[in-house]
This record gives structure tokens, C-alpha cells and sequence, in this order.
């Protein structure tokens, strides 16, 4: 099926878990065994058309992927100015580290400062071009800004619940966006609680992370940029501060549809979840070999993104940390803080705590031998620090 514009959508969803395949043009959640699906595509029938020199000089934002993305009508396109975020190269970063190269993509440089509005853009899209009129999300914070201007964008009315230890310029963004704020004593796990009571009540539509198919199909541009700004290369690591690591999960699937559309080969790089001292329930599952994770109880980090005690996609960042020859590591706090002041004078990059995590991870990836002195390594910031002023590290 192809709509006036020209756009095929995905052809069908498919359950993580049992491979079942689901039709993709209704609202839905999971799939019926409690997994996450992935949106499909016909990659063979886009492949004649979508190339690698047709997307060249197209709009400098996510969209210019718009025929792996699952939206079917370009009115429902809600455009912010998110994606194609600048790939820098950190040289002093690299030399004090003796690493031959380290890049930092900058998503602080998204419409909400976080790459929470990659996600959001695609689940907003989608739900308003499939006929939801209220929107949910629990959130550590970012999600609920991008998820409260997008909406906006949109005009759904969003519900966004998040932990009352929230920093205030995020709190004051959602209120701003004129979305109804719900401040809750607890983690984020307590926030989705309300939301799933909202589901049942009032028929709202839940944009938590990865209970919908399409903020992955959001963050997996990222992949495709990263590969895009290299000269259609990728880079030897990547290093990515991991909450429910839609992020990871999502440049995993944007590798794998890469190669079928032939612009690359089967090289990837290898794949690093960073996680905070605090709450690291993959970095524990990763060292057990497990190929799920444990919900970590008495998360604490300062790294809002990060405080994500347990994840649906444990199985999913797992498989790719394992498929990718990577791994996972755990850094504290302090650490994270230092190494935002480093990168800042280093690059001029303000980084998010989230973003500080990955330079803290590189001297420990040295150390244990899972990247070498001769590696490209990709770091990315997720976020700004802008939207932390105020906030201290915890340990
Ligand atoms: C949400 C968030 C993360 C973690 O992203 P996941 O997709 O949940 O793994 C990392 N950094 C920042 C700044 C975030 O907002």
C-alpha cells in the first residue's frame, strides 16, 4: 500500500520475542507475548530508489530517511528541526586519552536538547496519523519534554509523569508546552504505573519506551546519520550512556537494514552500554552473561536518563552488546561530572551527564582491553547540560 505521497510505511510489525507478525496500521503497544515490535519494511522494493546519493540533499533533519520511517502521510510529519546532529571530532579528547580518534555526536543540539526528540517525533507522528487524541509518557525527564512538544506540535494533549526530583528547567519546559504534569515521590517504574492507569481509564495512548513500535524507529537514525557523516563508514565502538537503550537498540536495527539495502557490508562496530554506579542492571547481566537483566533496586544516579532500574529490552541490548564483540561498564557519578568538565574544555561541548558518562567509560575500556589505542570510537552526548544545571552527583 502507498499513499498519495509516495510513502510506503512499514509493511508489518514484528514481535521481538516470537518473530509473529503484526499488522502495523492501528494503534498498538506490545505484542501479544509482552515484547516489544519492530516496524518492517520492503527493503528490496525501496532499495531501487533509496540510495545512499538520493539522500544526499535532502532536509538536514531525521526525515531524510523518511522511506525506513513508518509514517504514510508527510502531513503527519511533525518537524521540529530534530536529527542530523553535528558528528565532532573530540582530537584533544583523543590525545589525552593517546585513542587515534574520538568523535562525539552532539544530540544536546535537538529541538528539546536531548535525543529524546528522535523517539518522540516518530511515536507523535504515528499516533496522530493513526487517530489517537491523548498522548502519556512516564519519564526521568527528557521524554517528557520532547513527548510535551511534540504533542504540542502535534495538538494532542500530552500527560507526562515524572519523579519530583526532576531538574526544574525540565519541569517548567513540560508546564511551558501545556502539557498536564504529574509530579510523583518515586522512580520511573511508579510513573508508568499512573500512566498504565490513565491507559485503562481514559483511553490514553502510552508513549513509554519501547511499549510502542516507533520511538525506536526514531532513535535508530541516529545509525544511519552516524554512517551518513562518515563518508558511509562506521566507526570502530560505540559508547552509549544506556537507560531502556532504545538508542542502542534502534542503531543495532538501522545497521542490519543498512546491509540489506546494500550501502553497507556486514562490519559494525562494537557496541558499549555505559550505565550509572548507581543503577547498572546491564552492566550486572553483561558481567553474569545473562541474556536478561534484573531490576536493580535503589537506583541513584544524578544522570536522570540513566535511573532506569529495569528495561523491556534487556534481551535486546544484550543480544547486541554480544553480537557486536562489545560490553557494558558502570562509572560513578563524580566521574561522569569530570569528565563533562573535560569534554566542555576539550571540544566546547556542554555535555549532558549521560554524554560525561561515555568519556568516563573510555579509560576503562582501555584498561580492560575492549577497545585499543589504534580504535574510532563514537561517544554519544546525549543530551545538554543545560537541562541539569543545579543538579549534583550522587556518590
Ligand atoms: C533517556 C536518556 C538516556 C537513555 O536513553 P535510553 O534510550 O533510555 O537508553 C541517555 N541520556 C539522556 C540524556 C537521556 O535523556
Amino acid at each position: 500500500m502507498t499513499d498519495q505521497d509516495g510513502l510506503h510505511g512499514a509493511t508489518h510489525l514484528e514481535c521481538t520475542g516470537t518473530g509473529e507478525k503484526v499488522e502495523s496500521e492501528k494503534l498498538i503497544g506490545l505484542s501479544a507475548a509482552g515484547k516489544p515490535l519492530f516496524a518492517r519494511y520492503d527493503l528490496d522494493l525501496i532499495s531501487s530508489s533509496f540510495t545512499r546519493e538520493s539522500v544526499a540533499c535532502r532536509s538536514a533533519d531525521l526525515w531524510r530517511y523518511q522511506e525506513v520511517l513508518p509514517v504514510r502521510n508527510r502531513g503527519s510529519q511533525i518537524r521540529l528541526g530534530e536529527g542530523w546532529t553535528p558528528l565532532i571530532d573530540a582530537h584533544r579528547t583523543a590525545t589525552r586519552m593517546g585513542i587515534r580518534r574520538v568523535w562525539v555526536k552532539d544530540e544536546g543540539q535537538n529541538p528539546t536538547g536531548s535525543f529524546k526528540d528522535r523517539g518522540l517525533c516518530l511515536a507523535v507522528s504515528r499516533a496522530l496519523e493513526l487517530g489517537a487524541e491523548e498522548v502519556a509518557i512516564p519519564s526521568a525527564g527528557n521524554a517528557g519534554s520532547a513527548a510535551a512538544a511534540y504533542a504540542a506540535a502535534a495538538g494532542l494533549r500530552a500527560h507526562v509523569v515524572v519523579p519530583t526530583d526532576t531538574p526544574t528547567a525540565i519541569l517548567e519546559e513540560i508546564s511551558a508546552l501545556g502539557a498536564d504534569l504529574q509530579l510523583l515521590d518515586g522512580l520511573i517504574s511508579d510513573c508508568g504505573l499512573v500512566v498504565r492507569q490513565g491507559v485503562e481509564k481514559n483511553g490514553w495512548f502510552d508513549l513509554s519506551t519501547l511499549k510502542e513500535p516507533y520511538r525506536i524507529e526514531g532513535k535508530k537514525t541516529m545509525g544511519y546519520e552516524i554512517c551518513e557523516q562518515l563518508g558511509w563508514r562506521l566507526p570502530d565502538a560505540i559508547v552509549y550512556p544506556t537507560g531502556g537503550g532504545t538508542g542502542l537498540i534502534g542503531m543495532w536495527k538501522a545497521f542490519d537494514e543498512m546491509e540489506q539495502l546494500g550501502w553497507i557490508g556486514s562490519e559494525r562496530p562494537k557496541m558499549f552500554t555505559v550505565q550509572a554506579a548507581g543503577c547498572a542492571p546491564m552492566v550486572r547481566a553483561w558481567e553474569a552473561g545473562h541474556d536478561a537483566a534484573e531490576v536493580w533496586s535503589g537506583a541513584s544516579t544524578y544522570a536522570s536518563g540513566l535511573r532506569v532500574p529495569g528495561a523491556v529490552g534487556d534481551f535486546l541490548i544484550l543480544r547486541a552488546l554480544r553480537e557486536s564483540g562489545g560490553g557494558a561498564v558502570a562509572v560513578p557519578d563524580h566521574s561522569m561530572a569530570e569528565w563533562v568538565e573535560k569534554l566542555g574544555i576539550d571540544t566546547g561541548i556542554f555535555a549532558a551527564p549521560e554524554g560525561g558518562a561515555t568519556a568516563a567509560a573510555l579509560p576503562i575500556l582501555l584498561d580492560k582491553g575492549m577497545i585499543n589505542e589504534d580504535d574510532e570510537i563514537l561517544l554519544l552526548n546525549t543530551g545538554s547540560g543545560l537541562k541539569y544545571v543545579g543538579m549534583k552527583p550522587l556518590d
